[in-house]
C-alpha cells in the first residue's frame, strides 16, 4: 500500500508528488543521514534511541541538525497522523542539501534536505519468525564508518540481492579475517553452548542497532548473560541459536547459515522467548500516541 503523503522540505505533499531536487547531495554523493523508526499500535517504538543516533549520524558527518527532536518528532507524528498508520515504519532522511556538484561542501547557508514517509506494516509475519529464516554468508565490502546511518548503502544493497537470489532472507556479512560483522540491515547474534548471547561490540564495523541495545537490556533483566565480543563464521556455524536483530525483525531466529542448519535447523528456545518478551514490551507501549 502507497503513503498518502510525504513530508518533503517543509511541505506534506501528495506521495506522487514526493520529489527532491536532481542536484540533492544525497542523490549524486549520498552525502545524507537516515533514520527508520518503527510505530506500534500508534506508538513510536524506541523514538529517543532512534532520535539520538540520528543526531549522531549528522554530527558525523558535518550536517547541522535542522530541527530539536521536538520539531522532528511533531513533523514526524503529523507524516504519520496524516497517513492514517498504525504499526508501520517512518523513514527520515537528511541531506546535506541542493547545490552544484561538487565535492567539497556547500555554502554553510545550504538547507539540509528533508524527508520524511510512513507506510503501514512492521516487519516479516509472525508465521516467519515462527519457521526460523536462512542467511548466505557474504564479503563485508562496506566503508569503514559503518557506525554512521549513511544512505551510501551500495554493498548492503547488492550483498542483500545476491542472498535473495538464493533464496535467504538476510546476507551476513564476513570481514577479511573470517570475522562476522553484521547482516545488511540487521545485527546478527549467536547463542552460545553456555547460553550467552554474544554480538559484535560496537565500534565502526557495525551500526549501533537500537534494537539491539534494547534486547540487551531485556537479556540482562532476564538474569542471563550478554557478551559483546567479535566471533568468527565458524562460531557462528556451530552456535546453538542464531538471529538477527533490527527495527523492523525485532529478534527474528536464523535457522541456517549458507544452507547449513542451525543447531537442529529450528528456531530455538532461547531466541523464541527474546522475542515474546520483546513483543510484550511493544505491546505494553504507552504514552504519547502518534498513529490510530
Ligand atoms: N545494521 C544495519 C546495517 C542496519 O541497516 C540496521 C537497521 O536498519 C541495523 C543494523 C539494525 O538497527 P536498528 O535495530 O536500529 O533498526
Amino acid at each position: 500500500m502507497l503513503p498518502r503523503l510525504a513530508y518533503v522540505n517543509g511541505r506534506y505533499v501528495p506521495y506522487r508528488n514526493a520529489m527532491v531536487h536532481c542536484e540533492d547531495r544525497g542523490y549524486q554523493f549520498a552525502d545524507a543521514v537516515y533514520e527508520v523508526l518503527g510505530l506500534y499500535r500508534g506508538y513510536p517504538v524506541d523514538l529517543e534511541g532512534h532520535w539520538a543516533r540520528l543526531f549522531r549520524s549528522l554530527r558525523a558527518i558535518g550536517i547541522e541538525a535542522p530541527f530539536s527532536a521536538a520539531t522532528l518528532s511533531f513533523i514526524a507524528r503529523e507524516v504519520v497522523r496524516r497517513n492514517r498508520i498504525s504499526t508501520g515504519t517512518l523513514y527520515i532522511q537528511v541531506s546535506r542539501g541542493v547545490a552544484p556538484r561538487n565535492h567539497p561542501f556547500p555554502d554553510p547557508d545550504t538547507p539540509p534536505g528533508i524527508v520524511i514517509v510512513a507506510r503501514p506494516g512492521l516487519g516479516p509475519t509472525a508465521d516467519v519468525a515462527a519457521r526460523g529464516v536462512s542467511l548466505l554468508t557474504q564479503p563485508d565490502l562496506r566503508w569503514k564508518r559503518c557506525d554512521i546511518k549513511s544512505t551510501g548503502l551500495l554493498a548492503n544493497v547488492l550483498a542483500k540481492q545476491a542472498a535473495r537470489e538464493q533464496g535467504a532472507y538476510e546476507a551476513l556479512l564476513v570481514d577479511s579475517e573470517g570475522m562476522v560483522t553484521e547482516c545488511s540491515s540487521s545485527n546478527v547474534w549467536i547463542v552460545d553452548e553456555a547460553g550467552a548471547f554474544i554480538t559484535r561490540p560496537l565500534g565502526d564495523a557495525i551500526l549501533p542497532g537500537v534494537t539491539r541495545q534494547v534486547l540487551a537490556g531485556l537479556i540482562r533483566e532476564n538474569g542471563q548473560t550478554v557478551v559483546e565480543r567479535p566471533f568468527s563464521l565458524t562460531e557462528a556455524l556451530a552456535a546453538r541459536e542464531v538471529f538477527v536483530s533490527s527495527t523492523g525483525s525485532f529478534a527474528l531466529p536464523v535457522v541456517s547459515i549458507d544452507g547449513r542448519p542451525v543447531g537442529d535447523g529450528k528456531p530455538g528456545p532461547m531466541v523464541a522467548d527474546l522475542r515474546a518478551r520483546y513483543v510484550r514490551r511493544l505491546e505494553s507501549l504507552d504514552g504519547d500516541r502518534w498513529g490510530v
